[in-house]
């Protein structure tokens, strides 16, 4: 999105106050007040119009620290109070110095605000965790990137939890920037099974085995996301990226959605706008052509295949060490990209 700061002193569109934020695809200029309300309203629209919680639903909001997951929670708890029962869920990858300190944010968060939440570590549950991930793909690149094995095993806990506490909805903080990338990365990859999952509701099938996830901030960019939690004083880790989040493909579409958004504003929200007119008909295309649901040979967990992603995933970062054994030189030349560099801030 191109600066939302303002330059010289501007009025607010709807009051005499001083503007304090300028939002290039309206344009909208806006005081702490109005940005709030405008903010707010949007979030309220998309649970409205999409049905997304019922009171007295029980909601639990995966929790990282970061600014996506501590607005959702924030905001849940803010329009819902006691009309629903939330709860957070925190995945502990393990990656020391990043992830333990976003976490400690949220747990601070849920006991100052008496909301029950719920840890779960990659090392307790599988024994790995990814700083042990990413030397493995040292040791042999063609695993990919950290990324790859993080978002697999994080969105089964995820699920895992919220089925074990028993969570009507699993929410997510992805926002409008997320969204785009995700479009956009389904595409360029010609893969219309995710494509058609995407959405405010992810997923069009029900299934018993998984809680249904939902995305309360997925028209919300990123960058008001963050002047949000500037303004109502949310607090959220924002020291330092992953320190593997310079492998993430994800970053190049980033960087290029941001150019694009720069020089034309409102870019983003036409992408949302298109996908959302296609969404039916990716739907109806791929329950034509659907497959019969699998059950994994190895966990029976469901799956699209024998055996299921984190069953895979799993299996080859155990076989590696079996494979290759030199430590590679030449992986992070590769991609320098990190998220900082993408953000356009
Ligand atoms: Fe996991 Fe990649 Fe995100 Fe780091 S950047 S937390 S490795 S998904
Ligand atoms: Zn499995």
């Amino acid at each position: 999105m191109a600066e939302l700061k303002i330059k010289a002193m501007e009025k607010c569109d709807l009051c005499e106050k001083e503007a304090k934020i300028r939002i290039p695809y309206g344009p909208h200029r806006f005081c702490v007040e109005h940005f709030n309300t405008f903010f707010e309203n949007r979030v309220r629209k998309n649970i409205r119009t999409n049905k997304l919680i019922k009171y007295n639903e029980r909601v639990a909001v995966g929790v990282s620290g970061g600014k996506d997951s501590m607005v959702t929670l924030y905001l849940l708890h803010k329009i819902f109070g006691n009309r629903i029962k939330l709860e957070a869920i925190l995945i502990d990858e393990g990656i020391k110095g990043y992830r333990d300190r976003s976490m400690q944010i949220g747990i601070d968060y849920c006991e100052q605000n008496q909301i029950p939440f719920h840890t779960v570590s990659f090392k307790s549950e599988f024994g790995i965790e990814m700083t042990d991930v990413m030397k493995k793909i040292h040791e042999d690149e063609k695993l990919g990137s950290t990324c790859s094995f993080c978002g697999v095993f994080r969105r089964h806990f995820l699920n895992m939890k919220a089925k074990a506490i028993n969570a009507d909805k699993l929410a997510t903080g992805h926002n409008l920037d997320d969204e785009v990338q995700s479009i956009a990365m389904s595409l360029f990859r010609n893969d219309f099974a995710r494509l058609a999952r995407l959405g405010e509701d992810a997923g069009w099938r029900k299934y018993e085995e998984f809680v249904p996830r939902i995305k309360p901030l997925y028209d919300t960019p990123e960058k008001e996301i963050i002047a949000y939690a500037a303004f109502n004083g949310i607090e959220h880790y924002s020291e330092e990226c992953c320190p593997y989040s310079w492998m993430a493909m994800r970053n190049q579409y980033r960087k290029m959605l941001n150019e694009l958004e720069d020089s034309i504003p409102g870019s983003k929200y036409s992408i949302l706008a298109s996908f959302r007119n296609l969404k039916p008909l990716l739907q109806q295309h791929q329950k034509e052509n659907a497959s019969e649901t699998m059950h994994c040979k190895k966990c029976g967990n469901l799956a699209n295949a024998e055996i299921c992603s984190v069953c895979s995933q799993l299996e080859r970062i155990t076989n590696v060490s079996k494979i290759v054994q030199t430590e590679s030189k030449s992986l992070k030349k590769k991609n320098s990209l990190t998220c900082v560099e993408t953000k356009g801030m």
